[in-house]
């Protein structure tokens, strides 16, 4: 117990003397100088250097023990380069035994650190942003260990408040970004989720301000934490409870899998670790709040990058406890928040009142975070990766916010106001006439129905049946219940969770897809270890050959749900004949398994498959016999045939689904299944797009599914075509040699009165 007690006890005299260095005499600078020494003495080290972070991304020198005082101002580095900048830019710790040797390595002759093999940084962190870089060197290959990694980076935070305080340098220059002052700003991000807003910016959860860092009293400070974690899970039990959480939707699954978070044993001994080395309670939290949050610039995983978001949520709030901080977000929130933020969680999105909430920024978030997945649901416009966010807008600028383009507008002049108030009409008039086709039939000028229906994969996006019309649910991508949750969900309440989706349905039909999961959709649950080509990796129906026992689970579960009514289920990522039939055993053995047990079944089920690997369009004439209907998932089906990354964004645009290859491809298949009078779909994101939409019509394809938003814009533009003439126009394009005919079709398109 001594033993383990003892590195603590050094730690916490070092921060004490620090703080007296912090309060005591002398200008900034001799106070900075004092600290590198004690800092190099206390980690028995020959170097200690402070760099400081000024405007235009620079890191220099503000201080040295050790190294040629001459340097001192005079070295500067910017941020990525060498080591120090590495730091800085990756807001990561390092520690070199041989830092010399390393690549990034960067010789500054005058300082004199040719003599020193070991270096071990870490970054002055202050509100996320890294305000400068903490070294220290020393003149033999020293390994460092983690625990002194961790008391540099403590030793660190304190430094921060120093450094932040205005005295060693400006506050102004301080606040970077602070010379983009109040300019106009257009931002590009990621479109998280759709529509157009226009509000008031309210930065998420301002920085709690920590005013005491430093205690004497270890024992109080841990009793504190264990106070305020109490309280927090209490608050998350109290929105747990809340009546519009009630139900068995996906927003109540989030805040399950979150408040799961709360009981993390290794979070919490974090803080504890922290509070021995000598910090207040809040700033222990603070510190592991830093920390997780530089370690997850590093993480590549996106599951696990997203539970981090979610301990970031979890820190707020423990913060806030301490420091007696209002937990009503609610008060003087606008009308008309925008709320920007760097990452948000799911209960922190909750916390807001909605009627209130406009749209959403964020500086991180992604696709399939949690906090997307309840702004979809919620219908709140959201755009996420935006660089630079947080330096650049503060509460109270206007916001204009374009969830269609991923584009946010700060601080917007007159004629931009004037360009998104078009934009909003356009919009607004776009969808009015939209709700009015919503009881047309979408048949063609010349009279050929096509049925347009939705993808779907939360419950909260089955009322989009009723306000676009649509034919019925074509995709129901079934993964995606399955991702917010942090373990399997059981055939009871996967079962539960399918009833309520056909009772949203309300006879419409629905076409479940069993679990596409792999690749970029990651189960906590599931570890498939890293894969060089997830997207052609261990994904989907492979998965669920090889692991049987959870397609089994979710086809009875289907089976179940449908009991007395039509099921119909389609495999994806087949490619070839044997994985489908291997698929359908199982269905089969399901059903045997409930008929065994005199359980009630489905009156009729049709089995599918999705035609997404080229190589299944090879075996069509085995293949039909042998299934009720095929659906051609084309974004799967287009990265396969150009051998190109759906993701990448280094291939945005390279190859267009419009082109005479897959449209010729698609019409085969087509042919094929018009011979063999078999119902096809395209579902993927092709059939959305208004101009693919009627090449796709024009080459034979009669069902489409897609995003709610694209229903009115497909049907608008089905109403306004002439098949006959369109598809005898495009059967001359496909032996083009361009490598797209898109815009040869929008010519035909607008010559011909089409819709788009
Ligand atoms: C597709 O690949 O086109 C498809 C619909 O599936 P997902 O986008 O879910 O991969
Ligand atoms: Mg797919």
């Amino acid at each position: 117990m001594t033993a383990e007690i003892a590195p603590w006890t050094g730690s916490r005299r070092l921060l004490r003397s620090l703080r007296d260095v912090m309060a005591g005499p002398g200008t900034p600078q001799q106070r900075l100088d004092q600290i590198a020494t004690l800092i190099a003495r206390d980690l028995v080290a020959e170097v200690c250097s402070i760099y400081v972070r000024r405007a235009g991304d620079i890191l220099e020198l503000f201080a040295t023990e050790g190294l040629y005082q001459d340097a001192v101002h005079r070295t500067r580095l910017m941020v990525g380069e060498g080591l120090i900048g590495f730091i800085a830019a990756q807001a990561m710790p390092i520690a070199l035994a041989d830092a010399q040797a390393h690549p990034l390595f960067a010789y500054r002759p005058e300082t004199g650190e040719e003599s020193y093999s070991s270096l071990m940084g870490v970054p002055i962190l202050r509100g996320g942003r890294v305000i400068g870089v903490l070294a220290v060197q020393n003149r033999t290959q020293r390994s460092y260990a983690d625990e002194e990694v961790e008391i540099l980076e403590t030793i660190a935070m304190v430094l921060a408040e120093l450094v932040a305080g205005g005295d060693v340098i400006s506050p102004e220059e301080a606040s970077v970004g602070q010379d983009l002052g109040a300019l106009p700003q257009r931002l590009e991000g990621l479109s998280l989720s759709p529509g157009l807003a226009r509000g008031t910016a309210i930065l998420h959860r301002p920085r709690v301000t920590i005013d005491r860092m430093l205690s004497d009293d270890p024992a109080h400070e841990s009793e504190r934490v264990l106070e305020a974690v109490a309280a927090v899970h209490g608050q998350l039990d109290a929105i747990l409870e809340r009546p519009d959480l009630s139900d068995a939707g996906e927003h109540r699954d989030v805040l399950e899998a979150y408040r799961m978070f709360a009981h993390d044993r290794g979070w919490l001994r974090r803080i504890e670790e922290a509070v021995r080395t000598g910090l207040s309670a809040e700033a222990a939290v603070q510190r592991v709040q830093d920390d997780t949050r530089a370690r997850m610039a590093q993480v590549s995983d996106t599951y696990l990058r997203e539970r981090l978001l979610d301990f970031e949520d979890l820190t707020n709030r423990l913060l806030r406890n301490l420091t007696d901080d209002s937990f009503d977000d609610n008060i003087q929130l606008p009308h008309d928040t925008v709320l920007v933020a760097r990452s948000l969680g799911p209960a922190e999105l909750l916390n807001y009142d909605q009627t209130r909430l406009r749209a959403i920024v964020l500086e991180e978030g992604s696709t399939t975070a949690h906090a997307t997945i309840v702004a979809r649901a919620l219908d709140v416009p959201m755009v996420g990766r935006v660089e630079g966010l947080l330096s650049r807008v503060e509460t109270g600028d206007a916001v204009l916010v374009d969830g269609d383009n991923a584009v946010v507008y700060l601080r917007p002049s007159d004629d931009v106001h004037a360009n998104f108030d078009a934009a909003l009409d356009a919009r607004g008039e776009r969808l009015r006439s939209y709700r009015g086709l919503r009881d047309r039939p979408a048949i063609t000028k010349d009279g050929v129905s096509v049925s347009l229906q939705l993808n779907a994969g939360l419950l909260a996006e089955m009322n989009h049946l009723y306000d676009t019309g649509a034919a019925g649910v074509g995709l129901f991508r079934t993964e995606i219940p399955f991702m917010v949750r942090a373990a399997y969900p059981d055939v009871a309440t996967q079962t539960e969770f399918y009833r309520r989706v056909i009772q949203e349905a309300d006879g419409l039909p629905v076409t479940f897809r069993t679990l596409d999961i792999g690749g970029d959709k990651v189960l906590p649950y599931i570890r498939a270890g890293e894969e060089a080509n997830p997207a052609m990796g261990w994904r989907a129906t492979r998965i669920a050959l090889d692991r049987p026992a959870m397609l089994r689970h979710q086809l009875r579960a289907l089976l179940m749900a449908n009991d007395g009514g039509a099921l119909s289920v389609m495999f994806p990522m087949i490619a070839q004949v044997a994985e489908f039939d291997a698929a359908r055993r199982l269905l089969d053995m399901e059903v045997a398994y409930l008929r065994e047990r005199g359980l009630p079944l489905p009156d009729d089920i049709r089995v599918g498959v999705m035609l997404e690997v080229p190589a299944l369009a090879m075996q069509l004439a085995t293949l039909l016999p042998r299934v009720d209907f095929v659906s051609i998932g084309s974004n799967d089906l287009v990265q396969f045939l150009f051998a190109s990354d759906r993701g990448n964004p280094r291939l945005e645009g390279r190859y267009d689904p419009l082109s005479p290859a897959v449209l010729t491809f698609i019409a085969q298949i087509s042919e094929a299944c018009r011979a063999a009078n078999m119902s096809l779909t395209v579902c993927g994101e092709m059939a959305g797009d208004p101009l693919a939409a009627m090449a796709l019509i024009g080459i034979g394809i009669r069902e489409l599914s897609m995003s709610p938003a694209n229903i009115g814009p497909v049907k608008a533009m089905t109403l306004s075509l002439d098949l006959a003439t369109m598809s005898s126009y495009l059967e001359t394009l496909l032996t083009s040699s361009a490598p797209s005919i898109r815009s040869r079709l929008k010519a035909f398109a607008h010559d011909h009165g089409i819709v788009l």
